[in-house]
């Protein structure tokens, strides 16, 4: 069985290594459908949506109305922290299929129930392009 819930941030970013126009500073309205596959338990639950809201809340909280910047993009970081502006400083340049595989690990490290077999994040940059990627978890009996 599969569930999905949908989250919205706004986010700022850059690609410093792209020759288009994805090196200037811009942001995007992220949509993310994180799906989860599992057995429903006895409450004929994969996860409670609610449970779903709690653990991946926060994650997006962190980037909404944030700039994703990485550690190497040094002016871009040494300018955020001159404004005071909010960042979320990473280890990879901020492209849709980056920011799944973040999401995930995040979604990861945050736990969910053992009845969780897999987790899927959909990142959607625009309305029309987006990046997948799923990983299987350890089912515990
Ligand atoms: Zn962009």
């Amino acid at each position: 069985m599969k569930i999905a819930k949908e989250f919205n941030w706004e986010m700022g970013h850059r690609l410093p290594f792209h020759e288009g126009k994805c090196k200037n500073l811009h942001g995007h309205s992220y949509k993310c459908m994180i799906e989860v596959t599992g057995e429903p338990d006895s409450n004929g639950m994969v996860i409670d949506y609610f449970d779903m809201k709690k653990i991946i809340g926060p994650i997006i909280d962190e980037l909404d109305h944030s700039f994703m910047v990485s550690r190497n993009d040094l002016e871009v970081l040494e300018f955020l922290e001159k404004i005071n502006s909010q960042k979320v400083v990473v280890d990879f340049d901020s492209t849709a299929e980056n920011i799944c595989i973040y999401l995930l690990s995040k979604i990861k490290a945050a736990g969910l129930p053992q009845n969780v077999s897999a987790v899927k994040a959909r990142v959607f940059e625009t309305e029309n392009s987006y990046a997948e990627e799923e990983i299987k978890l350890q089912v515990k009996n």
